[in-house]
């Protein structure tokens, strides 16, 4: 665990950063000192958890939010803008925000595609580019950490979407990485297994056979939980990192690494088998 104050004077950017894993390392930066802004598309969810967020930490400054939908360039380009405005800078942001559910790749059809192309690769790029720019223009350096999955670099039946934004969101990570260390902009990724997040519970793992299954393709036989994220995802945002650039940091109990059966499982999970 990191001590208490090692975000303290940081401000950063979390997409996606309302509900489960975005959350947990939004409350896990504001608990260590940072100030968060969390940012997606519905109001709803976001203030309450900017509240849980202040009401844990005493500190009213330590979260606020932006509404915003990643697909949209401009919007970013704006969100960037008045944030750098609004705090002084940026210092850090957490590319989270995610579409994904499991379908059969012939019966995926052309919205669904470019829906979770649009937010996972596009939304990536769009606020890497947007935040990046201003962090070079600083000359303070700054970390950007995305969020992809153990399925990035082997594919997996089921998730041709996902699987192919989230490889492109790991060739982004270690791209920008090589041209951005010498502006002492790092990029690392955190590749997750399967996290118990009601967001995914619903899309990916809805029943509790299911559940079951996949419990069973993990080697270490059940699935993290938010603390384990947030924890490698802390260490990755801080300056413990300082020389860890264009690395991929997976957290999945092993699960890739049995790869065949983790593959079995998840034809199960598909609609047509
Ligand atoms: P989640 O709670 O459903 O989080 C997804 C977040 O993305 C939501 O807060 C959602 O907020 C936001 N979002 C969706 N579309 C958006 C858009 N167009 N613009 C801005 N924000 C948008 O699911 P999670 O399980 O915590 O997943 C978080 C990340 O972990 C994702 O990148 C996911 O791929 C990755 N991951 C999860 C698991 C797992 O098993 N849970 C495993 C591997 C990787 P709004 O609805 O307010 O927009």
């Amino acid at each position: 665990m990191l001590p208490d104050k090692t975000f303290e004077g940081r401000t950063g950017i979390i997409t996606g950063g309302a509900t489960g894993i975005g959350f947990a390392i939004a409350r896990e930066v504001a608990r260590l000192g940072g100030r968060v802004v969390i940012a997606s598309r519905k109001e709803e969810k976001l203030v309450p958890a900017v509240e849980q967020i202040r009401s844990e930490t005493g500190r009213a400054d330590a979260a606020h939010f932006h509404v915003l939908d990643v697909r949209d360039a401009n919007a970013v380009e704006e969100m960037a803008a008045k944030i750098d405005t609004d705090f002084g800078g940026i210092d850090f942001l957490v590319n989270n925000a995610a579409g994904n559910f499991i379908v059969a790749a012939e019966e995926l059809s052309v919205n669904g595609w470019n829906s979770v192309i649009g937010i996972v690769l596009n939304g990536t790029f769009y606020c890497s580019s947007a935040i990046g720019k201003r962090m070079i223009a600083k000359k303070n350096g700054g970390v950007m950490l995305n969020v992809i999955a153990n399925y990035a670099w082997t594919g997996g039946p089921g998730v041709v979407h996902s699987a192919s934004a989230k490889a492109g969101v790991l060739a982004l990570t270690r791209t920008l990485a090589t041209e951005w260390a010498r502006y002492k902009i790092r990029c690392n990724a955190i590749a997750p297994g399967p996290v118990d997040t009601p967001g995914a519970a619903e899309r990916l793992f809805p029943d509790p056979m299911i559940m079951e299954g996949i419990r069973k393709t993990i080697p270490a036989r059940r699935f993290a939980n938010l603390e384990e994220i947030a924890h490698a995802a802390t260490y990755l945002l801080s300056d413990y990192s300082s020389y860890v650039t264009g690395e991929n940091f997976v957290i999945d109990g092993g699960q890739w690494l049995s790869g065949s059966d983790y593959f079995t499982r998840l034809k199960q999970m598909m609609p047509k088998q």
